[in-house]
């Protein structure tokens, strides 16, 4: 198995390679969205799991081969690789031996840890998980390990977020029902305003989540989301990459629920009319179904909701 793979085409990194220092699925939390199904090793304590040699020797093979066309190094996993105990001599090779710069992707929850933060200290970008502003919201969210502590975990992201001399990311993921309230999104937005990280990033779960009951929040919630995050959407839509136009498939409806489940931007919106019949989505603005709302400049696609008379289904 290689710790190394790639390139990876990603619209936060560009083209990246992704080195994995952990095994699946280590981690310190076990979200409830997670896209790797729940976490079968939860854990706080770091380990190397790994010898660092042979990581370090298949990114040295991948670099040889894709260096030059390549934006970022990306140290991930399937779990949370600060977990690893050798993530710092990674980080330290890949400056020391390539001109690529580093990003960590992380969850942020050992960053109260010291050794976890002079760890990541020569990262070019850490990319962290902020997706709750109080503990309960946290517990539901994450089901973290039962020695992580809220405040805690918000303490050691603060601290960093005052040492660390790269840049300093923060994703939040949103989920309906748990997160997605104005009330919970004023307080998320209190911790990050805590961090100031350079550039906040709004994901919605887009592939099966650990838990069937989890459901991204409707589309205007998610651009509710961004205006009071001050974030920018970052919305992938696999299902779009990989659908294919069924014979007798009703394309009105199937963009409806596309457009229900993520705002979809303009262009990903025109790419997937084009499997269509012409003008589908232009009749179905004339139509009144759907509508185009612009934030940030950008141009999303949300459907119309039909405004319930007061006393009807009451
Ligand atoms: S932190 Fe990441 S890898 Fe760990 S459970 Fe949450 S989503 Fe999955």
């Amino acid at each position: 198995m290689s710790h190394a793979y790639g390139p990876v085409p990603s619209r936060r990194f560009g083209r990246s390679i992704g080195v994995s220092p952990i095994p699946p699925k280590a981690c310190s939390y076990s979200c409830v969205y997670c896209q790797l199904g729940r976490t079968t090793d939860l854990r706080i304590k770091r380990a190397s799991f790994f010898p660092v040699e042979d990581i370090i020797s298949d990114i040295e093979k991948l670099v040889s081969v894709q260096g030059s066309n390549t934006d970022f190094i990306t140290i991930v996993g399937d779990g949370e690789p600060t977990l690893s105990q050798d993530i710092g001599k990674i980080i330290s090779f890949c400056k020391q031996e390539t001109s690529i710069p580093v990003a960590v992707i992380t969850n942020g929850s050992l960053l109260w840890h010291p050794d976890v933060r002079h760890d990541l200290m020569n990262a070019d970008v850490v990319s962290i998980t902020l997706s709750a502003g109080d503990v309960e919201t946290y517990q539901r969210l994450h089901r973290p390990h039962r020695d992580l502590d809220f405040e805690s975990v918000l303490d050691g992201m603060i601290i960093f977020s005052k040492e660390f001399r790269g840049e300093l990311w923060a994703e939040v993921m949103m989920v309906a029902g748990i997160n997605d309230s104005e009330s919970a999104l004023h307080s998320t937005k209190n911790q990050l305003d805590l961090i100031s990280p350079k550039k906040i990033f709004i994901a919605t779960p887009t592939r099966p989540p650990a838990e069937d009951w989890v459901k991204p929040p409707e589309s205007d919630t998610v651009l509710n989301a961004a205006s009071i995050l001050g974030g920018s959407l970052e919305m992938t839509f696999p299902e779009i990459g990989d659908f294919s136009v069924v014979e007798g498939q009703d394309h009105v409806d199937t963009i409806l629920q596309l457009c229900s489940r993520h705002p979809m931007m303009e262009k990903q919106v025109r790419d997937m009319e084009g499997r269509f019949e012409d003008k589908v989505v232009d009749n179905m603005v004339l139509r009144g179904l759907v509508e185009w709302k612009t934030y940030m400049g950008v141009k999303y696609l949300i459907p119309v909701r039909k405004k319930i008379q007061r006393g009807q289904n009451t």
